[in-house]
């Protein structure tokens, strides 16, 4: 973030526009806590400021402080277009390309505003006036820190604003174990403790409330639906919606069970496929340098980091395996030198 100018924001943000914070669709811990906590610093600041977000997040993350000032795009669209049309400058958080907001992209494609973009994936596209791209940092919601660092705000760093940034860290590093982690995110968590944040009480908040159909659901995956393929060091575990309507699934209830798989000796990527009507959305996650963001760019239109990204396909699970088995060959040499 040092290495940026920011002068040129800094005079756009002196004839105190209104603001829009918007995210990816499907908001996750990291794009929620870093709207939220942009949002709280510009309200300190007397800006006009609205968070816009394109559709529900799962319900573990409505502790934030100041959720209820979230507005859905896909379930209260006119107050949402209202809330585009009137702003002059949208930061998006946490994501590089427009099309990441799915059924908002054409109504912020529409807007006059100028976009701001703080985003950490790989390959940032060209829509934002400013853009404040870092592939390298592990969430966003570090970014988000070290921007109110660069512009001089750290005053305004409140107790609510860091359990945001914290929430954003914590659910983007894996709780501090991957290997983006740098010694910055734990100066931001000494920072936060210093501050007085009840860092257990947010672990407990994010990952302590499973429903008890969620737990029913991972163990029906871990022992009637993951399949390992040994040779190429990978796992795969997918759900119909028939699988899904018998576990009474709920937003969010798949979060996570991707990583399981990597917990295995010797596996290095796993995938999983969830069927939502005619789409299958894939998850994957790889160990040390296979690069999980490129064969996903490759074969199921998507895209993230080198270790989690994801993606889409087009037609029933069942295809969506055959193809991802189809493909997964090609890259032999790439999983085997890493594991
Ligand atoms: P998840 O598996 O948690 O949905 O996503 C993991 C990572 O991949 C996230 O950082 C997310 O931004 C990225 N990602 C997920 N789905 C897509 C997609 O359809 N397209 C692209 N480009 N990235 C995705
Ligand atoms: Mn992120």
């Amino acid at each position: 973030m040092n290495d940026f100018d920011f002068s040129d924001l800094k005079k756009e943000l002196s004839s105190k526009p209104n603001i829009l914070i918007t995210s990816h669709r499907g908001p996750d811990g990291d794009a929620l806590g870093s709207c939220l906590a942009l949002y709280q610093i510009f309200k300190i600041l007397g800006y006009q400021v609205r968070i816009v977000v394109p559709n529900a997040y799962p319900d573990f993350l409505h502790w934030l402080p100041f959720n209820d000032e979230v507005v859905e795009y896909e379930s209260n669209t006119i107050i949402a277009q209202k809330e585009i049309d009137r702003s002059d400058l949208i930061f998006c958080l946490d994501f590089n390309d427009l099309r990441r907001t799915d059924m908002m992209q054409n109504a912020l494609s529409d807007s006059h505003a100028k976009f701001v973009m703080i985003d950490h994936h790989q390959d940032p596209s060209d829509f934002a006036h400013y853009t404040y791209s870092v592939p390298t940092v592990s969430s966003t919601a570090q970014l988000v820190y070290e921007f109110i660092e660069v512009m001089g705000w750290m005053k305004y760093m409140t107790v609510d604003v860091a359990k945001c940034i914290y929430t954003g860290i914590v659910t983007d590093t894996g709780s501090f174990r991957f290997s983006s982690v740098d010694s910055k995110t734990h100066e931001i968590a000494s920072h936060f403790m210093k501050l007085g944040i009840d860092q257990a009480s947010i672990h407990q908040k994010l990952f302590d409330n499973n429903n008890p159909n969620r737990l029913k659901l991972l163990g029906y995956c871990l022992s009637d639906k993951m399949e390992l393929i040994p040779d190429l060091h990978t796992a795969i575990i997918s759900l119909s919606s028939e699988e899904l309507e018998n576990f009474f699934y709920e937003k969010g209830d798949t979060e996570g069970f991707v990583n399981y798989p990597l917990s295995i000796k010797n596996i290095i990527f796993a995938a999983f496929f969830v069927q939502f009507g005619d789409i299958v959305k894939i998850s994957f996650r790889s160990q040390n340098q296979f690069r999980a963001n490129d064969f996903s760019k490759r074969h199921f239109s998507g895209g993230g980091h080198i270790n989690a990204a994801g993606g889409v396909f087009y037609g029933s699970v069942n295809d969506a395996i055959l193809k991802f088995k189809q493909v997964l060959p090609d890259f032999k040499e790439e999983l085997l030198s890493n594991c």
